[in-house]
């Protein structure tokens, strides 16, 4: 609960492969409010055999942005569902500085107060092998990686018991060098415009994920007093 009585409402932030979505499905978890990663939002999409699904397919394989129209609708509809009543985690929203502003305004205009924004800071040298050894579990989701996370038996997921895994169509050196220099370039000014308003928290992700995860929960201590 924030000071307000209500939800928290987080965006975390940071480059590809900083650990934006292991950290928000953590903090799902925890806390019991919905995570909205628009990344995924977009891969359900892109999977529709339809002209706006293949378009979607098409920026998402090269590591473009969709339109900044685009991304806000789909937020905007998506933070008015059941689910986020009790607050929200945003991954991978705003990327932008005009989706930052116009997230200020859409929250206003709902009468919801933004807590924190939590960017996930790791350097791009780690990021490529993070990203280039990642994998999930078709099934339930659950992420692996090629050597700092194995399954505990070689090709069964740890959490279901799955056996069919799969790896992003982005997550290849060209596509993730292209999403790097993007992050710098369209999402990185949204730092100083969120420490401006004193809503930036700064974690180190260099570490393991429940070392990450200790700091995030240390840094909304503070947040939700
Ligand atoms: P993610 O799962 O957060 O790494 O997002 C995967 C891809 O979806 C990104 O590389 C972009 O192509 C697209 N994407 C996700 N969120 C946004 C956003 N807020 N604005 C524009 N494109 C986005």
């Amino acid at each position: 609960m924030n000071k307000n009585g209500l939800g928290l409402h987080l965006v975390l932030t940071g480059a590809p492969g900083c650990g934006k979505g292991t950290q928000a499905r953590i903090l799902r978890d925890k806390i019991a409010i919905a995570h909205l990663s628009t990344g995924e939002m977009l891969r359900a999409e892109a999977e529709k055999p339809t002209k706006e699904g293949r378009e979607i397919k098409e920026l998402l394989d090269a590591g473009s942005f969709v339109t900044d129209e685009m991304i806000i609708q789909m937020v905007s509809r998506r933070i008015e569902e059941d689910d986020c009543k009790n607050g929200f985690i945003l991954d991978g929203f705003p990327r932008t500085l005009p989706q930052a502003e116009v997230l200020e305004k859409m929250l206003d205009d709902k009468g919801i107060i933004l807590d924190a924004v939590i960017e996930i800071q790791v350097p791009d040298e780690i990021i490529m092998e993070r990203i280039l050894g990642r994998y999930s579990c078709m099934t339930c989701g659950a992420g692996y990686h090629d050597k700092f996370q194995k399954p505990k038996i070689y090709g069964v997921c740890d959490k279901c018991g799955g056996t069919n895994f799969y790896r992003r169509v982005d997550d290849n050196r060209t596509t993730v060098q292209n999403r790097l220099i993007n992050y710098r370039k369209l999402t990185y000014p949204t730092i100083p415009y969120f420490e401006q308003k004193k809503l930036l928290k700064c974690v180190d992700g260099t570490g393991t994920i429940d070392a990450t995860a200790k700091k995030i929960d240390d840094l909304l201590k503070v947040v939700s007093e």
